[in-house]
């Protein structure tokens, strides 16, 4: 079931045992649009059957956020204009090269281009596959751009991110919500995870230049402001205390910094920001 945020903005919560992310519907009086396409054909028609049952205005329009499978694989199910950012665009052309079948998903998964979850959720939630072939984006941009749905403006961005170079977030001015996505988020290289610790001061300035009250995230559903301010304090704090590839000293520095243990949450942060020392500087 979606769940209401307002009388124009609904989202169909994350679910992690299926690698599903939040997906959201913003109504105007004219039309609807859509922020992310879901994870597979099954993820879009579950959320595509749930609207439905609303009477929202017609849907003109789905904005993918960045260019991670679980977030467009189940864009050509939407009778939408697609919307990405020009870097997103860029990777969604080598994902429409792709074929589908079994002997194909293998290959990618085999040279490091699809995760083996991507392949599994592939394989059990798009049918069809033999003839599958992801569509072409109907709308590109490169900083930000505007909609109006009819007395209900959508601004969306493409900001600085710890999670991608591609992230897009949709900012409803009227009703102070914001949809990150996974902005916010680690991101995996080389099988090592790790935060951007030069992006991120950078993100939290595009984010709190918005000004809002409820933040979705992608695989979390939502946040209010002070649990947003309570995640960029430990973010930042973590960061602080990394200066090198060594999580000894950074764990050193932070209790000599704030008289304290880092919490679970705040030690997670900074062994990413170490690893990200560790991937910045070549020793990985
Ligand atoms: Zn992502």
């Amino acid at each position: 079931m979606l769940k209401k945020l307002s009388n124009s903005i609904y989202y169909l919560s994350n679910q992690n045992d299926k690698d599903r992310p939040t997906l959201g519907l913003v109504c105007g009086d004219q039309y609807s649009l859509i922020i992310d396409a879901g994870n597979s054909t099954q993820h879009a028609n579950d959320f595509l059957r749930e609207i439905e049952k609303l009477h929202v205005p017609p849907v003109k329009y789905l904005v993918i956020t960045h260019a991670h499978w679980d977030h467009f694989l189940g864009m050509n199910e939407f009778a939408a204009t697609v919307i990405v950012n020009s870097e997103t665009d860029d990777v969604l052309t080598k994902w429409r090269s792709y074929k589908f079948d079994d002997s194909s998903l293998e290959e990618y998964v085999h040279s490091n281009q699809m995760n083996k979850m991507c392949m599994e959720i592939i394989q059990e939630e798009i049918p069809n596959r033999a003839n599958f072939k992801l569509n072409s984006p109907d709308i590109i941009f490169e900083d930000r751009l505007t909609i109006d749905l009819g007395n209900k403006v959508c601004i969306l961005e493409k900001i600085s991110s710890t999670h991608t170079d591609d992230s897009t977030v949709v900012y409803i001015p009227d009703e102070k919500v914001i949809f990150l996505a996974d902005c916010v988020y680690s991101t995996t290289t080389n099988s090592l995870f790790h935060y951007k610790q030069a992006m991120l001061l950078p993100m939290i300035q595009d984010i709190q230049k918005y000004d809002a009250d409820m933040f979705l995230l992608g695989h979390e559903s939502i946040c209010d402001l002070d649990e947003m301010n309570k995640f960029w304090k430990e973010l930042t704090t973590a960061s602080k205390a990394v200066t090198s590839t060594s999580l000894d000293h950074a764990i050193k520095s932070f209790k000599v910094e704030n008289n304290r243990n880092p919490n679970d949450d705040e030690l997670f942060f900074i062994k990413a920001f170490v690893n990200d020392y560790i991937i910045q500087s070549n020793k990985f």
